[in-house]
């Protein structure tokens, strides 16, 4: 369907719970953390009741996401069923890739295309630094898994303000030799993100172009949203970069968000969007919970205000009218 401003909306996130085995520092705090419910988070059958609604209004693409998707049983099922939807053309899965070591072959065989792997380093001591968890040999042992099990895999390394020189370069060197591509995403102003500062990808471009000379900009379509794509002059080794923040593609958004309890989000920066749980668990009709959802994702924001410190906010306004905290991300899905 088109949203209210004409774009095609095609791609849902699917945040199956708010749980995670890391606490990456720009994601979730150490302690503290308001989890939710249990509960209050959707079973699967009614995340397979919007998906299918959904499917109705012309999403074609769904991403699994969290908190961190894997530590929640039976999500390979969940990954079948969705697949089987009339109309869902691709599931993918974004995950920090611990228990993919393991998970990865079922996954594939559940129908799964592709894999997104977080990673923001590949120095593991920094990376302990970075999720608070001394795992980064899981992380490695569960790429190479989920590629032996030909699953399509691409790195995103969400970069924080002191993302080095070294870093850059070793992702650079890791994408020639793997041929995994290596995506570097903008930090966004989101919850615990908020502390930190979103380093422009120009910066990026400019130490790889530095160091591999002639960076060919790829028109090949390589995924579900904005990221543009580099080659390197040899051909070998891929880039992306998602410059959320000071490049904003918001004019080709294509996505909603549905958050693990239930609400279905229609701008990262936006506090709009609609409870869909409680009508659910009322007994809503599939023709009401149909209308309902084309009726929100008719307004979804016309863009985001990250750079302007006035047009955030600190609340989220529900539905029916009362307010919760800000989320983080682990809440939202990315
Ligand atoms: N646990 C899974 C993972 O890490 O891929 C799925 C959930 S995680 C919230 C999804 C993505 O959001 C990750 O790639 C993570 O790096 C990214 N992310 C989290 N907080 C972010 C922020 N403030 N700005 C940009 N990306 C962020
Ligand atoms: Fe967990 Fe993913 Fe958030 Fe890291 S980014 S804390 S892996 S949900």
């Amino acid at each position: 369907m088109r949203d209210g401003n004409g774009r095609k909306i095609d791609y849902i996130r699917i945040s199956v719970t708010d749980r995670c085995n890391l606490r990456c520092r720009y994601c979730m705090p150490e302690e503290g953390i308001d989890l939710m419910r249990h509960e209050d988070i959707l079973t699967y059958q009614e995340i397979l009741k919007i998906a299918e609604t959904g499917a109705r209004l012309g999403i074609r693409r769904v991403k699994v996401t969290g908190g961190e998707p894997l530590v929640r049983k039976g999500v390979s099922q969940l990954i079948r069923e969705l697949n089987a939807i009339e109309g869902m053309e691709d599931v993918t899965l974004t995950t920090n890739g611990l228990l993919l070591g393991d998970m990865a072959p079922e996954l594939a065989e559940a129908g799964l295309s592709s894999v997104n792997v977080s990673l923001d380093t590949l120095d593991p001591e920094r990376f302990s630094q970075i999720t608070r968890r001394d795992r980064f040999a899981d992380v490695m042992k569960g790429i190479e898994s989920a590629v032996r099990s030909g699953l399509k895999v691409k790195i995103n390394c969400a970069v924080m303000e002191h993302l080095s020189r070294e870093d850059v370069l070793a992702f650079a060197e890791y994408s020639v030799k793997s041929g995994i591509p290596v995506r570097f995403i903008e930090m966004m102003p989101i919850g615990q993100g908020r502390k930190y500062h979103a380093m422009d990808n120009e910066e990026l471009l400019k130490i790889l172009s530095e160091e591999y000379g002639d960076l060919r900009e790829s028109t090949e379509p390589r995924g579900n949203g904005p990221a543009v794509y580099y080659t390197y002059a040899s051909g070998a080794g891929c880039i992306g970069l998602i410059s959320a923040v000071h490049h904003k593609f918001c004019g080709s958004c294509n996505r909603v968000r549905l958050t693990s309890d239930g609400f279905l989000k229609l701008c990262l920066d936006s506090p709009a969007g609609v409870d869909l749980r409680t009508p659910l668990r009322s007994g809503v009709s599939d023709e009401e919970l149909r209308g309902l959802m084309e009726q929100w994702i008719r307004v979804k924001p016309e863009s985001h205000h990250f750079l302007s410190p006035e047009g955030r906010e600190g609340e989220l306004p529900l539905s029916d009218g009362t307010t919760e905290k800000c989320l983080n991300m682990n809440q939202i899905g990315g």
